[in-house]
């Protein structure tokens, strides 16, 4: 798999492949810890961490709620469930094989290369995985974001048939995102994004298979809401997830304020010509 993540080894030589077992190494580091140790602050293991306190601050996963994956090559990090995470340090991530995970016969018996001692697999887990795999994700980001959900209740509220997509255009912002995976170039002012809703579940693991039809119905989408719950947003590498998952968030709260003042989120606007010279 090429290397999709801007923010660690893209330069550097792809990893060679790893044993889906806990393997001891020549410096007797029986939990792959080396894995996760890194001066590079833009090794995954530094960056997650130092993300998910940017995003604490911002509201986006208060509470232990959300959080966020990165992929380097074959390899996934993930924090663990459970975690503070504006507190949460690189020694606290999971690592596992991408590969390793597509033979397993049962897809919720995951085997990590490294654990952190003492902590308990995230719930999200399954739900970043199938960014990874589906969509050939670098980066995937869950909020929880009031905005988000929000704006799953206003869809709520217009009843049903009507719940099931986020729709704006004619907003700057909106510029923010990618036309789909393998197209070339960003959605344009006067372009519709539209973003699907799922429903939400008891536990977030039994998520993955909706989330993945919806992936499968809209294979433009780089997000997908969850009812009264957030958003899962992903991009080919970090910089892109994260401005993604800005962008939404903004668009996100100027929805709900829009609806608050009787706005429509969907406009007929006339395309406005350059002036000649
Ligand atoms: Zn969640």
């Amino acid at each position: 798999m090429a290397s999709s993540c801007s923010c660690n080894t893209a330069s550097a030589p792809a990893p060679a492949p790893v044993p889906a077992t806990i393997t001891t190494n020549n410096n007797n580091d029986s939990n792959n810890d080396h894995l996760v140790q890194s001066d590079d602050p833009n090794h995954p293991a530094n960056l997650i961490p130092s993300l998910c306190a940017k995003f604490w601050t911002l509201g986006w996963v208060t509470g232990t709620g959300g959080g966020a994956s990165i992929r380097d090559n074959d390899l996934v990090y993930i924090a663990p469930s459970g975690v503070q995470k504006e507190l949460m340090r690189p020694s606290d991530m999971y690592v596992l094989s991408l590969e390793a995970q597509r033979g397993l016969a049962d897809r919720r018996q995951r085997v990590y290369l490294r654990s952190p001692p003492g902590g308990r697999p995230s719930q999200c887990t399954p739900l970043f995985l199938a960014a990874f795999t589906r969509r050939g994700a670098g980066c995937c980001i869950h909020t929880h974001s009031q905005w988000a959900v929000l704006v799953t209740l206003l869809l709520e509220a217009e009843g049903p048939g009507r719940d099931r997509e986020f729709r704006i255009n004619n907003i700057e912002q909106i510029k923010g995102f990618g036309r789909g995976p393998g197209k070339a170039g960003n959605l344009g002012y006067h372009d519709t994004l539209v973003i699907p809703v799922i429903e939400n579940t008891a536990h977030e693991e039994d998520l993955t298979e909706y989330l993945e039809e919806a992936m499968e119905k809209y294979p433009d989408t780089y997000a997908v809401l969850v009812r009264r719950h957030g958003v899962y947003v992903w991009g080919e590498n970090v910089h892109k997830a994260k401005t993604q998952c800005e962008s939404l968030d903004y668009l996100f709260q100027l929805a709900v304020e829009m609806k608050r003042l009787n706005l429509p989120w969907v406009t007929e606007i006339e395309e406005v010509k350059p002036r000649g010279p």
